[in-house]
């Protein structure tokens, strides 16, 4: 695997393979399985894998974790390496933002509902970083977590409606990958002492239970119930594709998102739901 830590690094290391498709995966790094997944989803599409590790500062709000996130660095090239990654990239900050760190990209109305509004800047943060990261490594396809819902559809809308170095780059959505106990991984979940992983596990029974139910009311009455108390929410919601909340009589496919505080950590899910009767 090709280490490149500058722009100019990463430039000759792409150079190495004209005119091969790469399969770009950006992570803030503590990677685990999930992270590893989507990194298996590129490979299948793409001969060239790139990885980047870029903790943004950018995308963390007043007061949360950019310090004390998760860093990793060697355990995770030795992860990148067993998955035969072709180039990872770990830059620094002034490799990313050159001309100082200025917002260049806004997330509109749907980065301002759910994380948008619990997390102010953070979407603005995110889609900034990753245009500019799409510029750089100008990947033919890129592959987001489905956990991680409202960026995942704010990606989608960002390359969709601009190329990157010439180039229109694909989004692959990967599905979340879970823990024995359901979990969804994250790198935050290590912040969990052991009673509060009781507590988080039950994010995934409160989705479980919330399938069963068949009105939006029920639905959402269901996941309330199953959510252990402690489990301070944030927010808990069934939504359109828009990140819109459907109505009480909503019936179809919609989305079902939780953000909850555990302690002093924030976990997100959320789960794809047929609604079957109106309320
Ligand atoms: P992060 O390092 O947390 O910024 O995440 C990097 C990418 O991994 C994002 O596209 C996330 O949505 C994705 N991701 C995080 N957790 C999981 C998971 N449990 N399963 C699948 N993808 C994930």
């Amino acid at each position: 695997m090709i280490v490149a830590r500058t722009a100019a690094e990463l430039d000759s290391a792409l150079a190495k393979f004209p005119n091969q498709k790469v399969g770009f995966v950006p992570t803030m790094g503590a990677l685990h399985e999930g992270h590893l997944s989507l990194i298996e989803l590129a490979k299948k599409q793409c001969p060239i894998t790139v990885v980047s590790i870029f903790v943004n500062p950018l995308q963390f709000a007043k007061g949360e974790d950019f310090e004390k996130y998760p860093r990793l660095v060697e355990k995770d090239i030795e992860l990148l390496n067993q998955k035969d990654v072709t180039i990872l990239f770990l830059p620094e900050p002034d490799v990313i933002y050159p001309n100082g760190s200025e917002i260049t990209h806004h997330a509109g109305p749907v980065g301002e509902k759910f994380e948008g509004q619990q997390r102010p800047g953070h979407f603005d943060g995110m889609l900034t970083v990753v245009a500019r990261l799409f510029e750089l490594v100008q990947p033919d396809v890129a592959v987001f977590g489905e956990k991680d819902a409202q960026q995942l559809a704010l990606v989608k809308q960002l390359a969709g409606g601009q190329k990157f170095a010439g180039k229109q780059v694909e989004i692959v959505a990967g599905p979340t990958i879970r823990s024995a106990s359901g979990l969804a991984l994250s790198s935050r979940n290590r912040y969990l002492s052991a009673s509060e992983l009781q507590v988080a596990n039950s994010i995934p029974s409160a989705l479980d239970a919330a399938s069963k139910g068949t009105s939006v009311k029920e639905v959402l009455a269901l996941a309330k119930a199953t959510l252990h108390p402690e489990a301070r929410l944030d927010y808990l919601e069934l939504v359109d594709d828009t990140f819109e909340p459907v109505g009480p009589d909503f019936q179809g496919v919609c989305l079902l998102i939780i953000a909850c505080r555990i302690g002093s950590t924030r976990l997100l899910d959320n789960r794809r739901i047929r609604i079957e009767r109106s309320a």
